[in-house]
């Protein structure tokens, strides 16, 4: 299955987006997990691209091992930190040839000891620029671009942030999916503003659960998204990693989710940060719009 059925009006799609784990031991642990999440019939499993291109081979493996065992429509994520065109190509031809159906094409960060992201001699500046490459030489993917319900954090206003999105879907994106974020309201207006510039696909909210006060502090520290300041004091009164933290999270996840879904997403696609508990958890809380998103009591 490719996005644009996935999410395609009048169906309800499910993602899940996993890491490339560093050790064979993380990869069987994996595994497992990925096993559970089938109870909630994902439509597609997407391998994320390591920094600075460290995860090239682990990540087409991830989707093609997803892929096999599970059966299972992947994604494998890629960007352009390091990478020159020919090495693009070349990920996206055997991507193919692994029975890998669909890029998340994206630009990447900037190594943590730069503050600007520079291309590589010989590679490209933005990820309308790799839509473009797919379209042109991989017609055959399906393609997800990132979206950012509180603008990427480079851009210069949130106007530039939406016209530089509006450049990926005309470059040929079949979804956009968005940066995780905790205010629905935040989403809301950024859907309604993508409308209004010209964005006609479907925008997919990404959804990271807070379990771990600390974790989810780094993470969105790196992303710049708000956390809601009631849950985190709520959650401060427990240790890192708690089963209180983790229920908190679950019950606010639950309750954004449904929100999402009763104001008609086209679908949802979890960060599940290679663990299957908290998605399960909340997937088995909400009442979704599709058959076989639940497992049988
Ligand atoms: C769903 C999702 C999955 C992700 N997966 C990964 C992953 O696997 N690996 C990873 O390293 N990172 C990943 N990221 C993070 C992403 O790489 C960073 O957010 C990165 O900083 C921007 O990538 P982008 O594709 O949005 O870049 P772009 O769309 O190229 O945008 C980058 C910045 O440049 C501006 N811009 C874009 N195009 C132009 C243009 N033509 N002219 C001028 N300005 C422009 C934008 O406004 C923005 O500020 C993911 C993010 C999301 C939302």
């Amino acid at each position: 299955m490719k996005f644009a059925d996935c999410y395609a009006p009048g169906r309800f799609g499910l993602s899940m987006e996993l890491f490339p784990p560093k050790t064979p031991k993380g990869m069987d642990a994996l595994m497992r997990h990925v096993q559970r999440l089938m109870d909630f019939a994902p439509d597609i499993v997407t391998c994320t691209y390591g920094a600075g291109g460290s995860t090239r081979d682990r990540t087409l493996e991830v989707a093609q091992r997803v892929h096999r065992r599970f059966g299972v429509s992947v994604a494998a994520h890629l960007t352009l930190v390091g990478s020159t065109v020919e090495q693009l190509r070349s990920f996206l031809r055997e991507a193919w040839e692994r029975g890998i159906e669909n890029i998340v094409a994206l630009r990447g960060d900037p190594p943590r000891d730069q503050q600007d992201f520079r291309p590589v001699p010989g590679g490209l500046r933005y990820a309308n620029e790799l839509v473009e490459l797919i379209r042109r030489e991989f017609p055959q993917f399906g393609v997800a671009v990132a979206g950012y319900p509180e603008t990427h954090q480079e851009a210069p206003s949130p106007e530039a942030d939406l016209q530089n999105l509006l450049r990926k879907v005309q470059a040929g994106a079949d979804v956009v999916i968005t940066q995780l974020f905790y205010d629905n309201q935040d989403f809301f207006r950024f859907r309604q503003r993508a409308g209004e510039v010209g964005v006609r696909v479907p925008i997919v909210p990404g959804l990271l659960p807070i379990l771990n006060l600390a974790q989810v502090k780094r993470i969105t520290s790196l992303c710049g998204a708000k956390l809601p300041q009631e849950l985190i004091e709520q959650m401060g009164r427990y240790e890192d990693g708690s089963p209180e933290q983790f229920r908190l999270g679950v019950e606010f996840a639950a309750r954004q989710v449904q929100e999402l879904v009763d104001q008609g997403v086209p679908g949802l696609h979890f960060y599940v940060l290679n663990r299957s508990e908290a998605t399960s958890a909340i997937l088995s809380q909400v009442k979704l719009p599709r058959a076989g998103a639940k497992p049988s009591p």
